[in-house]
C-alpha cells in the first residue's frame, strides 16, 4: 500500500518557522519511502481564513524547496483540496454520529466555558474538559432551550485510556473522561476542526499524519472520532514546537520570525532548511542544505522535547548575518 501524508495549514496568517518544521518534516517522511504527500487548505473557519493567506503559505513551501502530489493548486483525485468546498462530507459524518446517539446539544456560552476555566487556552488544542453540564438535558429541557438559542454539537468522548504510539513524541496515553466531550458542530454552524480533519484524512486515504506538537491532545479525540465512524485510523507524529529564547511557543502574530520576513532579511532556504535540520537532530550542526539535501538524515528516532529553541544568534546566521559555520 502506498504511505500518504498531508500538510494541512490553516490560512488565517503567515508562515513562521514552526510551520516551516512541520511541513518540511511531512515532506522528507514521505519523500523518503516513496509515498505521496497532499496540500491540503483547512479553511473550515472562514472569518479567519484568507486566500492570500492561502497563496502566500503556498509560495513559502515552494520557496523552501518542497513540492506535493495533489493540492487546490494542482487537483487530485480527491478534490477539492479545500476544506471550505467539502462541507457535504462533514455533514454526511455528524448524521452518522446523530443516528448512533453519540451527539448531544450544548446550550452553554463561551463566557459560561470561560467562567469555569474550560476556555481554549495556548497549550491544548481544545482548552479544558467540557464538565458535562448539558450532557443529560432531558428532551423537554432541550426543546425550552431551543426557544432562545441554537445549540452547538458535542461529541460523548468515550470514558476510557485512549492509547497510541507517536513517532517522535513516544508512547501516550490520555484518559477520556479528562479530555471532555468536544464540540463536533459550532452554534454558528461551522464544523468543527476534529471532525473535518478525520472526515478529510480518511477519505483522502492518509496513512501517516505528521504536524505540530500542540496537535497531540486531539490524537485521542480524533482516534474516538474514527472508532465511532467506523474509520481507520491512521499513525500520528507530532514534531516539536518552535519556541523563542524565553519558551514562548512563536505564533502567527510574531511577524519578524514569519518565513515572510526572514526572507526578506536575507534568510536562504537552505540556512533555515539546515537550522531547522540541526534543531530536530538530523544534522550534528547547522549547515545551508536543501529539503532534498536532508533527506538521507531524516528520522523520527530524535529528540522527545516538546518545544525546541530559537536564539538571535541561530536567526542572525539563518539571515546571513554571521559568517560562522559557513
Ligand atoms: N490546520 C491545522 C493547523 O494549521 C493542522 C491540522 C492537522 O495537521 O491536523 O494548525
Amino acid at each position: 500500500m502506498t504511505r500518504r501524508g498531508r500538510f494541512a495549514p490553516t490560512p488565517s496568517g503567515l508562515f513562521h518557522m514552526g510551520n516551516a518544521f512541520s511541513a518540511l518534516a511531512a515532506w522528507l517522511q514521505m519523500r523518503q519511502i516513496g509515498g505521496q504527500l497532499l496540500l491540503r487548505i483547512e479553511d473550515i473557519d472562514k472569518p479567519r481564513s484568507r486566500p492570500a493567506f492561502a497563496e502566500q503559505q503556498m509560495q513559502d513551501l515552494r520557496w523552501l524547496g518542497l513540492d506535493w502530489d495533489e493540492g487546490p493548486d494542482i487537483g487530485g483525485p480527491h478534490a477539492p483540496y479545500e476544506q471550505s468546498k467539502r462541507e457535504d462530507l462533514y455533514e454526511k459524518a455528524l448524521n452518522e454520529l446523530v443516528k448512533k446517539e453519540l451527539l448531544y446539544p450544548c446550550f452553554c456560552s463561551r463566557a459560561e466555558l470561560a467562567s469555569i476555566g474550560s476556555a481554549p487556552h495556548g497549550l491544548s488544542s481544545e482548552g479544558g474538559a467540557y464538565p458535562g453540564f448539558c450532557s443529560q438535558l432531558t428532551e423537554t429541557e432541550q426543546a425550552v432551550r431551543r426557544i432562545s438559542k441554537e445549540p452547538a454539537l458535542r461529541f460523548r468522548m468515550p470514558h476510557r485510556q485512549w492509547t497510541f504510539c507517536d513517532a517522535f513524541a513516544g508512547e501516550h496515553d490520555f484518559s477520556g473522561k479528562a479530555l471532555g466531550d468536544f464540540v463536533v458542530k459550532r452554534a454558528d454552524g461551522m464544523f468543527s476542526y476534529q471532525l473535518a480533519v478525520v472526515v478529510d484524512d480518511a477519505a483522502m486515504g492518509i496513512t501517516d499524519v505528521l504536524r505540530g506538537r500542540d496537535l497531540l491532545d486531539s490524537t485521542p479525540r480524533q482516534l474516538a472520532l474514527y472508532e465511532a465512524l467506523g474509520l481507520t485510523a491512521p499513525s500520528f507524529a507530532h514534531v516539536p514546537l518552535i519556541g523563542d529564547a524565553s519558551g514562548e511557543r512563536l505564533s502567527k502574530r510574531d511577524k519578524s520570525l514569519t518565513l515572510a520576513s526572514l526572507r526578506e532579511d536575507g534568510a536562504s532556504p537552505q540556512r533555515l532548511i539546515g537550522l531547522i535540520g540541526c534543531l530536530a537532530g538530523w544534522l550534528d550542526r547547522a549547515e545551508p542544505v536543501t529539503a532534498h539535501e536532508l533527506l538521507p538524515h531524516f528520522t523520527t528516532d530524535v529528540t522527545k522535547d516538546r518545544m525546541l529553541a530559537i536564539t538571535p544568534d541561530m536567526l542572525d546566521w539563518v539571515r546571513g548575518k554571521s559568517i560562522c559555520d559557513d
